[in-house]
């Protein structure tokens, strides 16, 4: 695996729903998804923010 694709990963540290910074030294909750084969991360300021989160619709 392209160590820059981890890279570009693990900079994201903000909210996928609504986009706030993350406080990363801290638990924060993350989902997993698998998309075309690739697993990608989606990382949440708290858990209100990951259950109100929608997946992409079709
Ligand atoms: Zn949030």
């Amino acid at each position: 695996m392209p160590t820059e694709e981890r890279l570009a990963m693990t900079n994201d540290d903000r909210c996928t729903n609504c986009g706030d910074e993350i406080d990363t030294s801290q638990w924060y909750p993350v989902v997993t998804r698998t998309v075309d084969s690739e697993v990608q991360l989606y990382s949440f300021c708290d858990e209100d923010c990951r259950d109100d989160w929608t997946p992409d619709s079709p």
